[in-house]
């Protein structure tokens, strides 16, 4: 069984943009990272994001609008974040206070700074293979993930596990792709699936997205497989300082043995997904700049 060691392919793909960077003259791609309210997570998302962004040489435009503000106001944000020329891609940290709704702010983001993948222009131009569109950065990591450990999906039954926008469904359209390191047979899993394990156990690949701890156990998968795990899931450990734990919907104990190659959590998946916001965002920018 060998690891997928997400930490270190982000950093492969952090440092190349750093070298893409430094070579583009004049001013500096820029992303403004719009959060609302003080959910913890939300904060410290948003930090790495900054973080990650000023590593590259990425100029980050912190934008943090007071909880109190109204659904009128803050999509007047985006207007003006979307009509200056020196931002090239805009991110709204979700969840937004309750209250506002989250995908009209997302569906407001000018496709061309949409950078997070989530404006339907870019899930069509994703379903129309359209190279100049913006996937969702968590399943454009999946599939660096795997061109970078030597997974070819071609010919491969891949199943995935969930149909969100967000990962699910993308994710799914990508090992579909018509082009190279794509071209899979794919199976999408929800929650109606009847006979879910029939259906995981044919899988050469499988992409677990369901927001489940630990759920696919290793009489789920067929020796061999690849595992993609994408969920993030807080299990109670006293032991912990915490007083949780980080666990994906694989039960990596049980499942690893089994697996040619799998992804750990944390340290698989997460990391990928920030590497690729910024190579979106510097893609926003070259694409501004007709480079
Ligand atoms: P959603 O809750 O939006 O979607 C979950 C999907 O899983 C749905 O399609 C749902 O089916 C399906 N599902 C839920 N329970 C089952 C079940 N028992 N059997 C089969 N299918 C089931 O979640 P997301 O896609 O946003 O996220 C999934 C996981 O990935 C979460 O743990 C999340 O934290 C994590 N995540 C990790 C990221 C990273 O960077 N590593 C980024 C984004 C998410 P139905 O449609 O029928 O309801």
């Amino acid at each position: 069984m060998e690891l997928i060691d997400g930490n270190r392919i982000a950093g492969e793909i952090i440092a190349e943009l750093k070298a893409e960077v430094a070579g583009f003259p004049g001013r500096r791609p820029c992303i403004a990272l719009v959060r609302v309210g003080e959910d913890p997570a939300s904060v410290s998302y948003v930090r790495k994001k900054e973080k990650t962004a000023a590593e590259i040489g990425i100029e980050s435009r912190i934008i943090l609008p007071p909880v109190s503000i109204g659904q009128a106001e803050l999509e007047e944000l985006i207007d003006s974040l979307n009509n200056d020329a020196a931002v090239d891609g805009i991110l709204v940290q979700s969840p937004l206070p309750k209250g506002l709704d989250e995908s009209a702010v997302f569906r407001r983001i000018a496709p061309e700074k949409d950078v997070d993948g989530f404006n339907p222009l870019n899930l069509g131009k994703l379903a129309q293979e359209d190279d100049t569109g913006f996937s969702a950065c968590t399943p454009a990591g999946i599939m660096e993930l795997l061109a970078r450990s030597g997974v070819d999906l071609s010919g491969k039954h891949v199943v995935v596990l969930g149909r969100s926008l967000i990962v699910g469904k993308p994710a799914a359209l990508l090992a579909l792709q018509k082009k190279a390191g794509a071209n899979a047979t794919v199976t999408i899993c929800h929650s109606r699936t009847s006979d879910l394990p029939a259906m995981t156990r044919q899988a050469d690949v499988l992409i677990a997205a369901i927001g489940r701890a630990e759920f696919v156990k290793a009489g789920m998968v067929k020796p061999g497989v690849v595992v993609i795990d994408v969920g993030i899931n807080r299990v109670a450990d006293p032991s912990k300082k915490t007083g949780y734990r980080l666990v994906g919907d694989v039960d990596f104990a049980g499942v690893a043995p089994l697996a040619s190659k799998i992804t750990p959590v944390p340290g698989g998946v997460g990391p990928m997904t920030v590497a690729m916001l910024m190579k979106n965002t510097v893609k926003a920018y070259r694409l501004s700049h007709g480079r």
